[in-house]
């Protein structure tokens, strides 16, 4: 937390304005309009809240078919499955680790091939790092496919200088614990069609017809960020790019004193793109390190009391999705494999790098 956000949520207090509306949910919309640049936004309890009611706004039914990155986490698949939904998988490509474009349309070609149209397609921003949305765009319209982006883990990247969450018919944002700001938990749907967003916040306030009694025509959900929540939001949107260029100095540490490691390297930031680099990844190719692995790192550092973590298991990969189609050629589950996910706090400091750094190169050299 930066110093502005108490002085906020004292003010909701202070108003008693405490629950799932007030000054601070409208204006916590706001900001995430002006820094997205999308035209409406809808503040939610969380991410994978936004990417449900998304998802029921495209018409998303039982029995259809939504084409997701596997290189993900759950809460981008997870309602595809409340809704009956099947989700077929898509791999990634080795450049921004995101959804690839010539996989997707395999997938789509495939699907029609046995009569089966999908509806929408979800990439992902995985890490910070743009999706290589030109060409997924492209060929989302070519086949009539909607485009929910999932730019959960993107606050603060930008493609061609255009910011992640503006990408979508329909984007979606997190402000979990985790994220690069964060509300304690929460999420926005963003849209630049007016309707789909007023739609969502009917649905995510329990689809309340207008009437002085409570009265229901259809089913809703409990998915309104609550007004001390969204004052939490604005205070860190204050502090949103100081949070964008931390998590870039850390990448940029790690990089320096890491780069001549063998068999070590990092997530590439493609031309164009501009990454908050939220988690800073590293590969480690066991056939070009001398047999060091992701594991004998994590390890290695974990019995030093530092925690680190494999990359995303992909959700083909999953014994929940293990039935579900996919469309790869190995790359996901290389990434999956060999990756690792070292410490990344926005409140890092130079001796803590240092720490890791030291504890890296150790367990390289006590390997041979
Ligand atoms: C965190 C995250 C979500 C879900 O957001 P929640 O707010 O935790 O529900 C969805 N997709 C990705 C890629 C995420 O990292």
């Amino acid at each position: 937390m930066g110093s502005e956000e108490f002085e906020r949520v004292r003010e909701a207090f202070d108003t008693n304005w405490i629950a799932p509306l007030g000054p601070h949910v409208d204006g916590f919309e706001s900001d995430l309009q002006e820094y997205t640049g999308v035209a409406h936004a809808a503040a939610l309890s969380s991410g994978t809240a936004a990417i449900h009611l998304a998802l029921i706004n495209l018409g998303v039914q039982r029995g259809d078919y939504v084409l997701c990155q596997s290189f993900t986490f759950s809460g981008s698949a997870n309602p595809i499955a409340y809704l009956g939904a099947t989700p077929v998988f898509v791999d990634s490509e080795p450049d921004s680790w995101n959804m690839c474009p010539a996989a997707l349309e395999r997938a789509i070609l495939d699907l029609q091939a046995q009569g089966k149209r999908a509806k929408v397609v979800i990439p992902v921003h995985l890490y910070g790092m743009p999706a290589c949305m030109t060409a997924i765009t492209e060929v989302a319209r070519r086949h009539d496919l909607y485009i929910v982006e999932d730019a959960a883990e993107a606050l603060g990247s930008t493609l061609d200088g255009k910011p992640c969450g503006s990408f979508g018919d329909i984007s979606i944002l997190s402000f979990n614990g985790n994220k690069i700001i964060t509300t304690s938990g929460g999420g926005a749907m963003l849209s630049k069609r007016a309707d789909w967003v007023q739609h969502a916040r009917f649905l995510s306030t329990q689809a309340r017809d207008t009437a002085p009694h409570y009265q229901h025509s259809q089913i809703g959900y409990n998915y309104r960020m609550s007004n001390v929540c969204a004052a939490i939001g604005r205070g860190q949107m204050t502090v949103l790019n100081d949070r964008v260029e931390a998590r870039r100095r850390n990448h940029a540490y790690y990089e320096q004193s890491l780069s001549d490691l063998p068999g070590l390297s990092f997530l590439p930031e493609p031309d164009g793109c501009f990454s908050n680099r939220w988690l800073t990844c590293v590969l480690i190719d066991p056939e070009h390190s001398g047999g060091i692995t992701r594991e004998t790192v994590r390890l290695a550092l974990d019995a030093q009391n530092i925690e680190s973590r494999p990359l995303w298991k992909p959700m083909h990969m999953q014994p929940i999705f293990a039935d579900a189609p996919y469309y790869g050629n190995g790359t996901s589950e290389r990434l999956f494999m060999n990756g690792l996910c070292l410490p990344s706090g926005s409140n890092l400091s130079e001796n803590d790098l240092q720490r890791v750094v030291k504890q890296i190169k150790t367990a390289y050299s006590n390997h041979d």
